[in-house]
């Protein structure tokens, strides 16, 4: 532990379980550590729930469920304001602790806080902006009255990459259109979590409406839940191995499903690219969260003629970058989430070298206490390599050359994953006919980042199921009933 401040951070938050208002113990007394993933240290020791605690939550969430729903849009909407103010009046606290137990730098955890606090704001304008239709039949006669009404109970389960922002882009429409929630946060990131269920229940949140159950044992805790066929729909971040598992138990009550899973991002640069933007956009696309982002640029393809510049260019900015604790001043990257991710990052890099690629930054695992690796660069990295299809996960630029449009396109859409894609050009013909050709939910066209509460964010293929933000975010949360009334003239 570094400072008193750190500490404080640390006391404030809550650290049992949230079900039906009250904070408390897992049943079975059951406890796991949150460790600080730049030394290692334990950070805090939360309830870890057992399966009877998932079945309380749930039955929480039910409970409250008719009562949420009636209450009127602009109360909803003023709970979800309220919340986002008081993200934002804490964002250096909460920013604090997310780096804390996941590492980011300072900056960027402060950036994350203030993005995910923007769901809230964003939903708590569209809770009152909830419509319905009235129509006449094509024959007359008949009309049409089609009414919105809430999914109702919702399970969402979240991955550790953006602690805070992963829950609220589910939270916060889900609240907006009247359902209400059992959440479980990813194992090695609750502290946040359970900092926003705090700050919920003060904005007004009824007790039951949230419930936040940090679980280990997440198959053991969760499965149950989600078969028990209270909970109406399951939204889901995190992996496409286990956004599969889920689908099929959501299958056995027939669940509403969004899922948002894995990536393959591709980052094409073509020979009539701005270099420097085109820089300027990989490093915000590959670095973010240190590549720990589903929408990471994953492969680099760049043009054979502007190839070298491109790499040289990225190789420098790469180079410069401060690694260490995400808490000391200046410092840019931080550690990996734990030693798995970790080792991935050592496994993929080992695997392209071994097929011939060649490193021109970085590359070498530090030996230091910590899961650190430092910005790297890959040249000549050949398509069969694991890089060009799996998710580093980690602050890797493999870099690959290629001749043609057609040739940059066919190697961006060999992947089954379709999140995003990211194209560099000056020739606006060419942005979109590449842009439409990209088989992706979202392209990146002369930026790298997509992201943005007010946009739809969402894959194809296997990267997923329905969209979360925008205006299209709420309607997840939604179900259409229609009313056939007859009998006028
Ligand atoms: P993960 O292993 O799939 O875990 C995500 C969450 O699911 C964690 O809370 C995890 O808890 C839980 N989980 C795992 N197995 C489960 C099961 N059988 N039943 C119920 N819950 C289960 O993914 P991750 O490694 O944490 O996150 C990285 C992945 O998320 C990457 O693939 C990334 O691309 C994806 N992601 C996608 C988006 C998007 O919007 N498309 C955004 C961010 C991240 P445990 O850890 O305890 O198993």
């Amino acid at each position: 532990m570094n400072s008193d401040l750190e500490r404080k951070v640390l006391d404030a938050v809550p650290t049992g379980l949230l079900i039906g208002g009250e904070w408390r113990q897992a049943a079975s007394g059951a406890t796991t550590k949150v460790e600080d993933p730049s030394t290692g240290e334990v950070l805090a020791e939360v309830a870890d729930a057992a399966p009877e605690d998932g079945i309380a939550a749930l039955t929480a969430a039910h409970e409250a469920q008719a009562a949420w729903a009636a209450v009127a849009p602009r109360e909803r909407s003023d709970i979800l304001r309220r919340a986002y103010e008081a993200m934002i009046a804490r964002q250096d606290d909460l920013a604090l602790l997310m780096t804390l137990e996941m590492g980011k730098p300072l900056a960027e955890s402060r950036g994350e806080v203030a993005y995910a606090a923007e769901f809230f704001r964003w939903f708590s304008e569209e809770a009152v902006r909830i419509d319905g239709g009235f129509a006449t039949a094509p024959a007359g006669g008949s009309r049409f009255l089609v009414m919105k009404q809430p999914v109702g109970p919702c399970v969402f389960i979240t991955p550790w990459n953006f602690p805070l922002a992963m829950g609220t882009r589910k939270i916060g429409p889900a609240l907006a259109a009247g359902c209400t929630v059992v959440i479980k946060p990813a194992p090695q990131t609750p502290l946040s979590m359970l900092a926003l269920g705090e700050i919920l229940q003060e904005a007004g949140v009824p007790a039951g409406v949230l419930n936040i159950i940090n679980a280990t044992d997440a198959q053991g805790v969760m499965e149950p839940v989600i078969r028990d066929g209270r909970a109406r729909k399951l939204s889901f971040t995190g992996s496409t191995g286990v956004g599969k598992i889920l689908l099929e138990q959501c299958a056995e009550k027939v669940l509403r499903t969004s899922l948002e899973l894995g990536g393959n991002a591709s980052f094409l640069v073509f020979d009539d690219a701005d270099l420097d933007k085109a820089v300027e956009g990989a490093m915000l696309a590959k670095m973010r969260n240190m590549g720990e982002a589903c929408t990471a640029a994953n492969r680099f393809y760049v043009h054979r003629s502007v190839a070298e510049a491109f790499a040289a260019k990225l190789g420098e900015r790469m180079g410069a970058l401060k690694v260490g604790r995400g808490t000391e001043d200046g410092v840019q990257v931080g550690p990996l989430v734990d030693a798995k991710g970790l080792g991935k990052v050592v496994d993929l890099v080992g695997d392209a070298v071994a097929h011939g690629a060649r490193v021109t930054v970085g590359g070498e695992k530090g030996s230091g206490p910590g899961y650190f690796y430092p910005p790297t660069v890959l040249v000549d990295v050949p398509q069969n390599s694991r890089l060009n299809h799996e998710e580093v996960f980690g602050p890797v630029a493999p870099i690959s050359v290629f001749d043609t449009e057609d040739e940059a396109l066919a190697a961006a859409n060999a992947t089954e994953f379709g999140l995003v894609n990211y194209v560099f050009t000056e020739n606006l013909n060419r942005a979109l006919r590449v842009a439409e050709k990209l088989e992706s939910g979202m392209v990146g066209l002369n930026t790298g980042l997509v992201s943005n509460p007010a946009a739809p964010f969402g894959g194809i293929k296997e990267s997923g199921l329905g969209r979360e933000g925008g205006t299209v975010g709420i309607e997840e949360f939604l179900e259409l009933k229609y009313v056939a009334i007859g009998g006028l003239s």
